[in-house]
C-alpha cells in the first residue's frame, strides 16, 4: 500500500539554520522567517522535503539561484511544535536561554522577530495582553536580551508571560512554525504596513520619492475641521459626525478606529480601496492590529518588520548594539528614546509575528528601503502568496 506524497507550501514563521541543528538525519534546508517553502514530501512526523520557493532578500534571492540543489529537509512543524513545547516548559524552570535545546540550534544572528516565538492571541481581552504579547521565546538573541540586557520591567512580563501558559493548548497558539499558503489571485494593489524602528521615516521617503507607485488615504475624523482643511482631500480627512461614524464602524467599514481628545479617528476600508484603484500602494501609518482586521476584509496587506541588524559583536551587549545601530540612523535620539522605540518594536513584532510578510534590516536607511521596495516588488503583484486557511 503506498502512501500519498502529501505535497503543501508554507510561509516559514521562524529562521532555521540547518548547520546549527544536530538532530538532522540528512541534509538540511536552511530558510528565513517569510520564506516561502514548497515541502514536497510531509509524510514524516518529523522531516519534511522541502524546497524554497521565494525568499525575500535580494542576497538570497540570489544565494538561491546560483545554487544547483535549492532542496533539503527541514524540521515538520510537529517536531518544532514539540521543541518549543520542551523549551518553554523548561524556561518556566529555569531562564537561562544556555539549556534550551531549540535555541541553540538557532543561529547567531537571530532575529528578534523570529525570536520571540509570541503568538498574539486571537481577541485581546484584557489587559494582560500587553503581557501576553511579549516575545519570549525562541532566538538566542531574543532569549540573551531578556536575560542580559533588557530592563526589570520587561524581564518581569516576560516571566509572567511564560508562567501564565498553563496548557499545552495555550503554548501552542504561541509557537510559531509554518503557516499553510497558497498563490492566489488578487483584484487590487495591496496596501502597506511597516512597522518597527524608523517606520515613520521610510514610509515618508517611500511617498515622497516614489509618487507613481505609493499613495496615502484620506482617513475619517469626528473633530471640526480647522480653518486650511477641505472635506476629503489628500492631507486632509473626511470630517463626519460621531453618531454616523459610530454607525459606519458597526457596519465594519474602517479595520481600525482610534480616539484622541474625545474625537473618533479611523481608516475605512473604501479609503484604501480608493488609493488602490489608481493603481497606487496605500502606504498606512496604522498599528499592528490593523495587519489581522485587514486580512479579516479580504485585504492582505504586504506587512514589514524593520529589525535592528545585530552583529553580536564581543563584549558588547545586544541591547547595546540595538541602540547604536539605532543611533547610527538617527544621530539625534537620546540612548532613552532608542530603549523605547526598539522595546516598542519587540513588542510588536512579538504580537504581530506572524503576520509580517518579511523583516528586513540594514545598516543604513538606504539599505533598509532597498530592502523594503524588494519585498513590495517581490510580493506586490497580483497572484501573491497568501495563508491559504488549511490546517497542518
Ligand atoms: P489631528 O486632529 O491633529 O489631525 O490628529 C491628532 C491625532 O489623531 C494624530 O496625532 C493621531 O494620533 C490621530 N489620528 C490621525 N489620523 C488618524 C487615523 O486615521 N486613525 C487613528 N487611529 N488615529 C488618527
Amino acid at each position: 500500500q503506498t502512501v500519498a506524497k502529501k505535497t503543501l507550501f508554507v510561509k516559514a514563521l521562524f529562521d532555521y539554520d540547518a548547520t546549527l541543528d544536530s538532530g538532522l538525519p540528512s541534509k538540511g534546508l536552511s530558510f528565513k522567517y517569510g520564506d516561502i517553502i514548497h515541502v514536497t514530501n510531509a509524510t514524516d512526523p518529523e522531516w519534511w522535503q522541502a524546497q524554497i520557493v521565494c525568499t525575500n532578500s535580494a542576497e538570497d534571492e540570489q544565494a538561491l539561484a546560483d545554487s544547483s540543489d535549492a532542496s533539503g529537509i527541514i524540521p515538520s512543524k510537529h517536531r518544532v511544535m514539540r521543541k518549543e513545547r520542551k523549551r518553554i516548559n523548561q524556561v518556566k524552570f529555569n531562564s537561562t536561554p544556555k539549556s534550551l535545546e531549540f535555541c541553540e540550534q538557532l543561529p547567531p544572528n537571530e532575529t528578534t522577530l523570529h525570536a520571540q516565538n509570541g503568538k498574539r492571541k486571537k481577541k485581546p481581552k484584557t489587559k494582560l495582553r500587553m503581557t501576553r504579547k511579549f516575545p519570549f521565546m525562541k532566538s538566542v538573541d531574543n532569549v540573551a536580551a531578556l536575560t542580559e540586557s533588557t530592563s526589570l520591567e520587561i524581564q518581569k512580563e516576560a516571566q509572567e508571560t511564560t508562567q501564565s501558559l498553563n496548557s499545552t493548548d495555550q503554548q501552542d497558539e504561541w509557537i510559531l512554525s509554518y503557516e499553510p499558503v497558497t498563490k492566489q489571485s488578487i483584484d487590487y494593489v495591496r496596501p502597506i504596513v511597516i512597522l518597527g524602528p524608523m517606520k515613520d521615516r521610510i514610509m515618508e521617503d517611500l511617498i515622497q520619492d516614489r509618487p507613481q507607485k505609493f499613495g496615502v488615504c484620506i482617513p475619517h475624523t469626528t473633530r471640526a475641521p480647522r480653518a486650511n482643511e477641505v472635506n476629503g482631500a489628500v492631507g486632509s480627512y473626511y470630517f463626519i459626525g460621531k453618531e454616523e461614524m459610530k454607525r459606519q464602524k458597526d457596519l465594519g467599514l474602517f479595520f481600525e478606529v482610534g480616539i484622541h481628545n474625545d474625537n473618533l479617528y479611523g481608516t475605512s476600508i473604501n479609503s484604501v480601496k480608493a488609493v488602490s484603484s489608481k493603481g497606487l500602494h496605500c502606504v498606512l501609518d496604522v498599528r499592528g492590529d490593523a495587519i489581522p482586521e485587514l486580512q479579516k476584509k479580504s485585504m492582505y496587506p504586504i506587512a514589514i518588520y524593520i529589525k535592528p541588524k545585530l552583529a553580536y559583536r564581543r563584549g558588547m551587549n545586544v541591547l547595546d548594539e540595538k541602540i547604536a545601530w539605532l543611533q547610527e540612523l538617527n544621530k539625534r535620539l537620546t540612548q532613552d528614546t532608542c530603549i523605547k522605540i526598539i522595546q516598542q518594536g519587540e513588542r510588536v513584532s512579538a504580537e504581530f509575528a506572524d503576520c509580517f510578510t518579511a523583516s528586513v534590516t540594514g545598516d543604513t536607511i538606504e539599505e533598509i528601503e532597498d530592502a523594503v521596495l524588494h519585498v513590495i516588488k517581490l510580493h506586490g503583484g497580483s497572484e501573491p502568496w497568501l495563508p491559504s486557511g488549511e490546517v497542518i
